[in-house]
């Protein structure tokens, strides 16, 4: 006979935003009952953090258990461009809150993060996944098959989606949206580094600009022991006509940007070559009777500023206090109190996202001469603060990006007529 438990709070998967809203209501007196489909430690893409997760992990109990990781310490971002190079330090930023963080090996973070949620009583199956969801306000439920076969249903009073790419509810509830921005694919890969050069600065992510195609940027971001994620992003076309396979796609791609040829030139790879296409998506609403969705399970933007574990821990670190407030019989308005709130960070981000690829953002990354506050208020945002509307460029992003790119190519024309 098929299995039939009961939880207070199912949630789908165990990445940073399960394990964060996993945290979060087991230490609040909720029973909680995580289903993961894969094993940890497993690997996953996403390994540059943002300042704005440090509160957020503060604020699920789980700081503590991502510094015992003793990660890569992180600082800020550069950007190349052929010779050029500019640097972000997100510790000279406009908002109030830490201006450091790690890159991180996910498979490690991410194990840290849900061992601390088991360790503070919250109950966690690895090899499950579920298969089927049934909305309901009191008491949804999940159907899911464990890897030796076996059935089961899990009833619960509430049920959180941080399935991230697995999209569980998105599909089941039919709440899948196309995203507004183009399909790209990227190829990424770990390397030992073998980085020697005294230009290279490890506790930030460089983020370089393909010389001829300006909307392929590539990764690096160094980990401890001399390790580093690299990786590149792409159109489909420009990925196949860059060699045979994925290996020599990347290879080929990273020896065409000056920079990265040079940091890399004695890189040994330590992983297969790994391709992920077509990752950003949307959804038509991120709640409904009974269940919220979580960090990628919902809205996926673009890699490109890092801030997808930074908005998965937003999510939950929302999301969680809700559920308890629903738990505990008051009506919760989740469009207003979750959904909105939510969007208004990731719409700032987006506003980032299609600067960067329609050029305004890099205009003014690589301008010369920033006035100091304006860079602060840009580091800002970069650290993942894009819910600080006392910033401007979280308050009315287009207008500032774009009156700033303007005055970006003015400066150019006048100095270089
Ligand atoms: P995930 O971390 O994806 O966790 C979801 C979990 O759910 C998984 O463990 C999965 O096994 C499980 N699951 C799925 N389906 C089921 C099921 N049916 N049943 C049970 N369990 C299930 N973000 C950054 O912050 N920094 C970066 O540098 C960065 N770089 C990126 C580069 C690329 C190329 C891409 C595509 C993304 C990048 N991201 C980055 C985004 C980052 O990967 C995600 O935003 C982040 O992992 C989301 O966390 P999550 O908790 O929502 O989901």
């Amino acid at each position: 006979m098929d299995q039939h438990d009961t939880t207070d709070v199912a949630i789908i998967g165990a990445g940073p935003s399960g394990a964060a809203a996993a945290s979060w209501l087991v230490r609040a007196g909720y029973r909680v009952r995580v289903l993961e489909r894969s094993h940890f430690p497993r690997f996953s893409i996403g390994e540059s953090l943002l300042p704005q997760c440090m509160p957020y992990l503060d604020a699920c109990g789980l700081l503590a258990a991502a510094e015992a990781g003793d990660f890569q310490p992180k600082n800020g971002a550069a950007f190349c461009r052929g010779e050029a190079y500019a640097s972000i330090d997100f510790r000279d930023k406009f908002s109030p809150g830490p201006g450091t963080t790690w890159q991180v090996e996910r498979a490690d973070f991410d194990q840290r993060l849900i061992d601390a949620a088991r360790a503070a009583g919250a109950d966690v199956d690895f090899g499950v996944t579920v298969t089927d969801f049934r909305a309901d306000a009191r008491q949804p439920q999940l159907d899911y098959t464990t890897d030796g076969g076996e059935r089961g249903t899990l009833s619960a009073r509430f049920v959180l989606d941080a399935s991230g790419y697995g999209r569980v509810l998105a599909r089941l509830e039919a709440l899948d949206k196309p995203s507004s921005l183009p399909t790209r694919g990227a190829l990424f890969t770990h390397v030992e580094d073998r980085i020697e050069a005294a230009e290279h600065d490890r506790e930030k992510i460089l983020i370089g600009v393909h010389p001829r195609h300006a909307d392929v940027w590539y990764w690096l971001i160094p980990f401890r022991h001399g390790r580093a994620s690299v990786g590149v992003v792409a159109s489909a076309k420009v990925l196949a006509a860059a060699g045979a396979d994925d290996d020599e796609r990347l290879w080929t791609l990273i020896n065409e940007e000056p920079r990265y040829a040079r940091l890399l030139k004695d890189a040994t790879a330590v992983r297969d070559v790994q391709r992920l296409q077509g990752y950003s998506a949307d959804i038509t609403r991120l709640h409904g009777p009974g269940y919220a969705v979580l960090g990628n399970a919902g809205e996926f933007l673009d890699p490109v500023f890092s801030s997808g574990v930074t908005i998965a821990l937003d999510s939950a670190v929302r999301a969680a206090p809700l559920v308890a407030r629903q738990l505990e019989g008051e009506n919760v308005d989740w469009h207003d109190a979750f959904e909105q709130p939510l969007r208004r960070g990731v719409a700032t981000f987006r506003e980032f996202v299609d600067a960067w690829y329609d050029g305004r953002l890099p205009r003014i990354i690589f301008h010369p001469a920033q006035p100091a506050r304006v860079k602060e208020m840009i580091a800002s945002v970069l650290a993942g603060y894009a819910w600080d509307a006392t910033n401007p460029f979280v308050a009315a992003s287009r207008r500032r990006l774009n009156s700033l790119a303007e005055r970006c190519a003015l400066d150019a024309e006048v100095t270089d007529p």
